[in-house]
């Protein structure tokens, strides 16, 4: 889809009083917009050529903290500015706030001006190089689930995120019924994203109470996570626009299914998909076939980018939907990798592993990294894994907690090769700031597990 907004339009507009805030962002490592509300006035005179911003905002936390450890930015250094440089391409209207228009950016070093390496819109971007450089063009899709509550985002949080009411009362997989309850909300999510040049397919009812899933076109992998960052976004602001709060966290309650984000991935050549050999098995290429056993070889080194939270964790659950399993299956909900189109042109394959958390520039470039590596080591596929993956005793299991995912993250010469150390050292570092918030935690289950009991 072209950008729906050049800046000449952008010109016009702002010239006949359409448009008179430009929001100029970037995504931070959490995969949260972050950036400034320019006039648009100034952004046609200077902003749209670049502006800045601190450079804690790529070392930071959920909190806003200033966590050390990070070779990268610190106290020590100043906390200097980072060069955020408008891609024009991706300048478009934002219909769901009034006057308004977006651009995202890429971070560039303030001296030298270079791509932050670990700028995760950097990250996509030199993963996507690789593949054109090998003749590939990635293709990718996500899937957007997040449950939709009765109340609002403020009203839930002076309450202590207690008393928290998912908007209906049953389980609403593909019910018609029930979403149409829900369509103050989700029809201006899809025609609002739809208007701002995001390829909306559809939404659906989720297989819990009060559970979404919105889907988007398959695209080019740097347009997959432009379009799942600013759905995402806009996924929120609409419901707070509507009195109402939706949550992306994993697994909200113990007894409730999780949210995911799955990933559709395939390789193209020009017009032709390059995953598709129609005498392969299932009509796989041989191409293909590297390209997953490169993902099943590597999925623990990558889990991180795939469940970044402590949270993320607790969805890897049997008889949920979601995999536990670094496991191929075909046309199989219970695999970590699931062949899907088997047979057709649209022959791919669909991560299920990562979460509604992730951030999709960090987690395609990921599986892209772990995938081209497949492909370069001329990796075999291993065996399918048919029937329920569940229980298959000798498929490997995903990394089950944050604590692990580290370890093979720290350890991963795949990603140190394919990202760069300083990246690989940068996230782990992310990734332990987390954990040790957490270990920091006394949490509600404690208090009420030993309280008296103790
Ligand atoms: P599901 O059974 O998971 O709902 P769908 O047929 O709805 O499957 O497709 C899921 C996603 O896969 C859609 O977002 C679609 O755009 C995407 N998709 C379709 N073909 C391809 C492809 N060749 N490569 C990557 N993604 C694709």
């Amino acid at each position: 889809m072209p950008s729906p907004l050049t800046f000449h339009a952008l010109e016009t507009a702002v010239a006949e009083g359409d448009i008179d805030t430009v929001l100029v962002c970037f995504t931070d490592m959490q995969g949260r917009l972050m950036g400034k509300r320019f006039h648009a006035a100034n952004f046609i005179e200077h902003g749209h050529k670049e502006t800045h911003c601190c450079n804690y905002l790529l070392a930071t936390d959920q909190e806003m903290a200033t966590p050390d450890g990070y070779a990268a930015t610190s106290w020590a250094q100043g906390y200097g500015d980072y060069v955020m440089q408008p891609d024009l391409s991706t300048l478009r209207p934002v219909p769901w706030l009034e006057g308004t228009a977006m651009v995202l950016c890429d971070v560039l070093d303030h001296h030298t001006h270079k791509p932050v390496s670990h700028d995760p819109r950097a990250i996509l971007k030199a993963q996507v190089a690789r593949a054109e450089a090998m003749g590939l063009t990635p293709m990718m899709a996500s899937e957007l689930e997040f449950f939709l509550f009765e109340k609002g985002f403020d009203e839930i949080r002076k309450g202590g995120f207690r008393d928290l009411k998912p908007f209906s009362g049953y389980n609403q997989d593909y019910h018609i019924l029930q979403t149409t309850k829900e369509e103050d909300v989700m029809r201006p999510i899809r025609n609002h994203l739809f208007a701002a040049g995001i390829p909306v397919e559809n939404t659906k009812g989720e297989a819990e109470t009060g559970q979404e899933e919105l889907n988007i076109r398959y695209a080019d992998a740097l347009s997959c996570a432009d379009h799942h960052t600013i759905a995402k976004h806009a996924v929120k602001e609409i419901a707070w626009q509507a009195g109402r709060a939706v949550t992306f966290l994993p697994k909200w309650r113990a007894d409730k299914v999780g949210s995911s984000s799955h990933l559709h991935q395939s390789l193209w050549k020009g017009d032709t998909p390059v995953f598709r050999d129609p005498d392969g098995p299932h009509g796989m290429s041989a191409t293909m076939q590297s390209f997953m056993a490169g993902q099943l070889k590597y999925a623990a080194d990558l889990t991180f980018f795939l469940a970044p939270y402590v949270n993320s964790y607790k969805r890897f659950m049997k008889g949920t939907f979601a995999p536990t399993k670094a496991a191929w299956s075909v046309d199989n909900r219970t695999a970590g990798f699931r062949v899907c189109g088997d047979g057709t042109p649209a022959v791919r394959v669909e991560c299920r592993i990562g979460g509604s958390d992730l951030n999709p520039y960090l987690a395609q470039a990921a599986l892209l990294a772990a995938g081209l590596a497949g492909i370069e080591e001329n990796l075999p596929l291993p065996s399918e894994t048919a029937g329920d993956v569940y229980d298959a005793k000798e498929a490997p299991e995903i990394p089950q907690t944050l604590r692990a995912a580290i370890e093979t993250l720290r350890g991963s010469a795949m990603l140190k090769a394919a990202l760069g150390t300083d990246v690989v050292a940068h996230y782990t570092r992310c990734a332990e700031v987390e954990q040790e918030a957490f270990d920091a935690a006394v949490t509600d289950w404690e208090i009420a597990r030993g309280f008296e009991r103790a």
